[in-house]
């Protein structure tokens, strides 16, 4: 039986190894000394929680996980890779220069931000103005949390502060890679990252993608099996930003993170997990998380070549 309070007492106190995110002023205000986990075991249903489990924070970038999923649904896999790519930037998450340097047609991927922007935008395109009620009820859905919802306060920081999303959005629309209107895009996204989760939604929406695509709580199917294994694929190349290759020797499962301190992984037919810590290292991940899905990743010995 894994120790989960164990690991959170163990792993807590790296937190004075970072800093809580400040670009976004709400964030900023978070309590840094915090670390929360739930785990979902596929095996019997059964979530084991420990630390900050209960306590709701922004879920940022993993919501780019919640709207691809939308995006694919509504669009397919093809159509939807037609207007995004799949590789690795080698550039922090929110940065522009990569889409200059590369004279690329579409974002490098569905995770840095302008990518997601883009992604948000088709789910835009395909139901208007409407979009964020529909992501909103989506995550939801898919979370088994009927309480996540929108924080004002953290949208209106965001909304206040995105000028380099804006960036984004209008230099891609300026090269026709936005499918959807711009401006509603670019408001959907800010409120989509303001959605407020727990550890233990976040376990749930790995535990979706883990089950490859079906709610295992109550049998029924969110997304194809191609789909799931394309999201959990990016998870793992793309998922933590430029250090998604060194996390991929290091742990070796799925994850995704945000700026909130959040992290969602999926651990194929066997566990979804999701921690809370809101002090990040450089890069814009979660430090006492990292450790601490890093020691849960070693005590289950979960290997997905197995
Ligand atoms: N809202 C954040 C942003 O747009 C999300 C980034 C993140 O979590 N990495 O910068």
């Amino acid at each position: 039986m894994i120790q989960l309070e164990e690991l959170v007492k163990k792993n807590l106190p790296k937190e004075k190894e970072g800093k809580v995110a400040s670009y976004i002023p709400a964030l900023a205000e978070v309590n840094p000394k915090q670390l929360g986990v739930a785990l979902y075991d596929l095996d019997d249903g059964e979530i084991g929680e420990a630390g900050q489990s209960e306590v709701r924070f922004a879920i940022e970038s993993i919501s780019k996980v919640i709207t691809l999923m939308l995006a694919i649904k509504k669009m397919g896999i093809q159509e939807v890779f037609k207007h995004v790519g799949s590789r690795q930037s080698g550039f922090a998450f929110d940065s522009i220069l990569n889409m200059e340097i590369e004279k690329a047609k579409y974002p490098l991927n569905p995770f840095i931000n302008a990518g997601a922007i883009a992604t948000t935008s088709m789910v835009v395109s395909k139901t208007g103005e409407d979009a964020f009620e529909e992501i909103l009820s989506f995550a939801r859905d898919i979370c088994n949390d009927p309480n996540l919802y929108l924080d004002q306060i953290i949208y209106h920081s965001e909304r206040r502060t995105g000028n380099l999303d804006r960036s984004l959005a209008y230099y891609m629309e300026s090269k026709n890679m936005m499918l959807g209107d711009v401006i509603t895009s670019l408001d959907t996204y800010f409120k989509q990252c303001s959605m407020m989760v727990t550890a233990r939604s976040l376990a749930n929406l790995g535990a979706v993608l883990a089950n490859n695509g079906v709610k295992p709580w109550d049998g029924k199917r969110i997304i194809s099996v191609e789909g799931a294994r394309c999201i959990k694929s990016l998870m793992m190349t793309t998922g933590l930003y430029n250090q998604s290759g060194t996390y991929s020797r290091l742990i070796g499962v799925p994850t995704k993170s945000g700026v909130g301190g959040g992290l969602m992984s999926a651990a194929p037919h066997k566990y979804g997990i999701g921690i809370f810590s809101p002090v990040l290292d450089k890069a814009g991940n979660s430090v006492a998380g990292l450790e601490l899905l890093k020691d849960i990743v070693e005590d289950l010995e979960l290997d997905i070549f197995d």
